[in-house]
């Protein structure tokens, strides 16, 4: 059998190192190239845990490299959404009918360690503390930098960038042919915060630990995603500029204080190191990646963040990303597949689901933080809910499509539109959801929309 070639990756995020278990697996030799420390050396960014949502996209991708039980065992278990409104009882909103409809809150740390112990074991060779500069493109060469500031050069065959929003390989591409690079900012920013473990290790969680909570406040937001030591990371979204509050307003640790005590006053009680953490954690900006085209012929190619970075809101940019090196590993590994047009075919199929769920994700923002506590919006998602348990076959809400399913985003799309359509005209038929007549309702749902199909 002729050898498989040599794939370089470049960062060993989400998609990069499991792009690198799934190749290696497969026989390809694989390097990757990683700015930071090796992850078994303990986390990174002083300490602090990070998390992410995972959902059955990204589930599935890991299942597919075989780490999805490492991963699972360090994660917590996310039911639903718990809301937290002035005045009103917290409440979960399940996100399914039951368990088998979950999120998994993840820390980045670990699961950068699962991925790459499971890259390692399947052969591939990992360069942390190496930071790539540029690319060669005329000599296929890297322009590396190590940790301790030594330059060196390495020669490449397939060139796989999977470094991230502010990706070098992209640049490097950039210099070399124009890829139709745009990028819209948001308005809005983020800074993450911490609840931190109790001191009690049979009751670690000061709040609910199964939910993913949320404090919308119309134009922003607050929000905590457990995390497996007991601690939560709280990660606040405010704009940037413009009228109060907004990050500059809060600039002093006392000005954040005071917005905290007044519209966050449960959370603040819960955070002891808030001062501190305010002012010595970042403002991360947030905005979406647009870019025309992802490869250079057969010589290099982008994927995850560094083709596509979306906003936070749907909790979907890993799970796409996790999603593309599985697509890609298919893609390289498929021999039916031509190998001077692979990266072109990965595109291809690839960017009009990733696409969609940018699109996507900047309409969840907007109910993440506003619409969860309309009364028209709840009563949407509980006529929407009804219809999904007796008509399933023809009525899936959105959400559930792009988070539980791995029917394709631009269907999720869409589907989504026509079936929010149909929700309207239903709506205005029954001026009460709670009271309406389900059985007529499901059968002129079979009537109006043909039954879910992925398209083939
Ligand atoms: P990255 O995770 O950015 O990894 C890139 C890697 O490349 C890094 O390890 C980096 O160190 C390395 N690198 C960068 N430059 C170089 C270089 N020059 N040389 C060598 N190495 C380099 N997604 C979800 O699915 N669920 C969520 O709940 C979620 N929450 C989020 C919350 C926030 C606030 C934000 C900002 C994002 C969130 N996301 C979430 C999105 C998610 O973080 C990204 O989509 C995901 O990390 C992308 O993975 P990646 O591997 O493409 O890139």
């Amino acid at each position: 059998m002729p050898s498989l070639p040599a794939i370089t990756i470049i960062g060993a995020g989400p998609a990069g190192a499991l792009l690198a278990t799934l190749l290696a697996r497969a026989g390809h030799p694989v390097d990757v190239f990683e700015r930071r420390p090796d992850p078994e050396l303990g986390p990174g960014e002083g300490g602090r845990s990070i998390n992410l949502a995972l959902a059955e996209r990204g589930l599935h991708a890991l299942r597919q490299a075989g780490v999805a039980e490492a991963v699972l065992a360090k994660a917590v278990m996310m039911r639903g959404r718990i809301v937290h409104v002035p005045g009103q009882p917290s409440q979960l909103l399940r996100y399914g009918p039951d368990d088998r409809e979950v999120l998994w809150s993840i820390g980045r740390h670990q699961l950068s360690l699962e991925l790459s112990r499971a890259a390692r074991l399947a052969g591939a060779s990992f360069h942390f503390g190496h930071s790539l500069e540029d690319v060669d493109f005329e000599r296929s060469q890297l322009q590396l930098r190590t940790g301790e500031g030594h330059r060196m050069t390495r020669p490449f065959a397939r060139l796989v960038g999977a470094d991230g929003a502010g990706s070098a390989v992209r640049a490097a591409m950039q210099a070399r042919h124009p890829l139709g690079e745009r990028f819209e900012p948001l308005d809005h920013a983020y800074k993450e915060l911490e609840i931190p473990a109790g001191r009690d290790p049979a009751a670690p969680f000061a709040i609910e630990a199964h939910g993913l909570h949320i404090w919308p406040r119309q134009s922003y937001m607050t929000i905590a995603l457990p995390n497996h030591d007991g601690s939560f990371t709280v990660t606040l979204f405010l704009p940037q500029h413009g009228p109060a509050p907004n990050f500059d307003s809060v600039a002093a640790p006392s000005a954040a204080r005071a917005l905290f005590g007044e519209e966050f006053p449960d959370l603040l009680a819960l955070m002891p190191e808030f001062d501190t953490d305010f002012a010595a954690h970042p403002v991360g900006r947030l905005g979406t990646l647009y870019l025309q085209q992802w490869h250079l012929g057969a010589q290099a190619v982008l994927i995850g963040d560094a083709a596509h970075a979306i906003v936070p809101f749907h909790g979907q940019g890993m799970n796409c990303s996790l999603e593309d090196a599985l697509e890609l590993a298919e893609t390289l590994l498929d021999p039916t597949e031509e190998p001077g047009t692979l990266f072109a075919r990965f595109q291809q199929r690839r960017k009009p689901q990733t696409d969609a769920i940018a699109a996507m994700a900047l309409e969840n923002y907007i109910e993440m933080r506003d619409s969860v506590t309309d009364p028209e919006f709840l009563a949407r998602r509980q006529l929407a809910a009804e219809l999904a348990r007796v008509a399933p076959q023809h009525f899936m809400p959105r959400y559930r499509m792009v988070t539980f399913t791995r029917l394709p985003y631009a269907y999720a799309m869409q589907r989504g539109r026509q079936q929010d359509q149909w929700l309207g005209e239903l709506l205005r038929r029954y001026a009460d959801p709670g009271g309406a007549d389900l059985a007529a309702a499901a059968a002129a749902t079979r009537l109006q929309l043909a039954p879910l199909q992925p398209p083939s």
